[in-house]
């Protein structure tokens, strides 16, 4: 990393805004930024105290040019985010003013930055951690309330935490093995023994509570992934406004994918849900039921969460049947549309039974009653969504791991704790088991960034924006 230089970019986003905000950090940024401002009480950066603002104008040195009226923050090493002198220029938000400020300052000496060259220089000079500065996109990526807390939390080192116990707890129980290398005519002894696998049990359970916490984690980072399944004019269209219309959060596009999905994000009790319009249930009016469940097989394929719709004021249809059929109990919700009509669909129903699949059985999958057109069984609904996506699950205040590369290090620790429980037991040799340990801490190691390869580094930081 070259940390000699003094990086710039802009820092907001690039539209039309309030203000804009062109960033410069390193050790020539406060001299690179006094080149081209202008105080009219003649006030320089570099004699400024650290964490002041200063009034003026930027102006082009080569031609005395004003090119726009600012405010400067000037933060002065090592108590800023990257722990180098920072520079912050407050433009007039605009594409124009920002461009030239920042083509000002690079003209100046300063070298455009790379993005998440401010965070991944914070990590690089010790300020904060991997998984923290992970938890920084987090934060700015959040879908709702709730991951953001949680990705706030990680920020301010709630997993690092949580990591640096159990290395600790690893480095305790590596040198009590090693101890064991030097005397190898000896056997290790059956209280050592005991003491090995107490140590290493507790790291397990450790690790696997942060896996388990994962898959909420995983739902609160990247939403719930949601399809509303059904056949033709059961209502799917009407369920997904009747929820839109108290919930949405934000809508996503993801053209280029295999398939073109539009996403709408709703909020429902903190918890990001998605749904996935791969049934293209809001512009399709009149399709063939075949055509219709196709489409509904389709989106249940790959959601995590499937709201099945059926139109409670009629009979049960072949085709209600069929998706039923091919759902996952354990991922779908039985939506019973229509109850404000006559109803001739009395849950529990058991439409497994006529199929042919069980006979008698009783209906497996939670199910509930509603009236997408009357709003009516809605906060059933949610409440059910909820619980089937949490499954008791709450993270409980206790850290909560959203992101894969922690979730993989994680496991691959785990994997190497068990090969050496295993291999205690049937006693081989202490070497053996001391590579099983330095294994399992160079897997947590990875999460926190003490023993990352530069280029998962620099894969990591690349999904950061230009200016973060
Ligand atoms: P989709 O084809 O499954 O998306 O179904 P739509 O949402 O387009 O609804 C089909 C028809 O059922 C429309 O005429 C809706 O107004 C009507 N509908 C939807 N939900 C309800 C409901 O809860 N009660 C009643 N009475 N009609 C409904």
């Amino acid at each position: 990393m070259h940390t000699e230089d003094t990086i710039a970019a802009i820092s907001t986003p690039i539209g039309h805004g309030g203000i804009g905000i062109v960033r410069l950090s390193g050790k020539d940024a406060l001299k690179i930024a006094d080149r081209v401002f202008i105080s009219p009480k003649k006030k320089k950066i570099s004699g400024t105290p650290s964490h002041r603002i200063l009034y003026g104008n930027i102006t082009d040195p080569a031609n005395n040019e004003v090119v726009d009226e600012v405010l400067i923050s000037v933060m002065k090493a090592p108590n800023t985010y990257t722990k180098e002198d920072i520079v912050e220029i407050n433009c007039h938000g605009g594409v124009v003013p920002l461009r030239r400020v920042l083509e000002l300052v690079l003209n100046e000496g300063a070298r455009a930055a790379e993005p998440g060259e401010f965070t991944k220089r914070a990590f690089m000079n010790g300020r904060i951690d991997l998984a923290q500065a992970e938890a920084v996109l987090d934060v700015i990526n959040s879908l709702t309330l709730h991951s953001q807390k949680t990705a706030l939390r990680q920020l301010r080192g709630g997993l690092s935490g949580k990591i640096a116990a159990i290395r600790e707890e690893l480095m305790d129980l590596t040198a009590f093995v090693e101890a064991h290398i030097d005397f190898p005519e000896e056997d290790i002894e059956d209280p050592a023994l005991k003491k090995m696998e107490g140590m290493a049990g507790k790291i397990k359970d450790s690790l696997e509570k942060l896996i388990d916490s994962s898959r909420y984690g995983m739902i609160l980072r990247e939403g719930l992934k949601t399809a509303i399944a059904g056949r033709p004019n059961v209502g799917k269209s009407s369920l997904l406004n009747a929820l839109l219309e108290h919930d949405r959060a934000i809508v996503t596009e993801m053209p280029g994918t295999t398939r073109d999905v539009i996403e709408e994000c709703l909020n429902i009790q903190g918890l990001p849900v998605k749904i996935m319009d791969t049934a293209g249930i809001r512009n399709v009016q009149n399709i063939a039921e075949k055509e219709g469940v196709r489409r509904s097989l389709r989106a249940m394929e790959d959601a995590d969460l499937v709201l099945l719709v059926l139109d409670g004021s009629i009979d049960l249809h072949d085709t209600d049947r069929e998706l039923i059929k091919n759902s996952d109990a354990n991922r779908t919700i039985l939506v019973i549309n229509k109850t404000d009509l006559p109803q001739k669909i009395h849950p529990p129903v058991s439409p497994l039974a006529k199929g042919g699949i069980k006979e008698g059985s009783c209906f497996p999958i939670p199910t509930v009653n509603i009236s997408a057109k009357k709003g009516l069984g809605l906060d059933e609904l949610k409440q059910l969504i909820v619980d089937t996506a949490l499954r008791g699950q709450t993270g409980g205040g206790a850290e909560i791991v959203t992101n894969t590369r922690h979730v993989r290090a994680l496991e691959k620790a785990a994997a190497s704790i068990d090969s050496f429980i295993s291999g205690g037991i049937k006693n081989v040799s202490p070497e053996f088991l001391s590579i099983e340990l330095r294994d399992a801490l160079d897997a947590v190691g990875e999460i926190i960034g003490v023993t990352t390869a530069d280029d998962i580094l620099n894969r990591i930081f690349s999904n950061f924006c230009i200016g973060k």
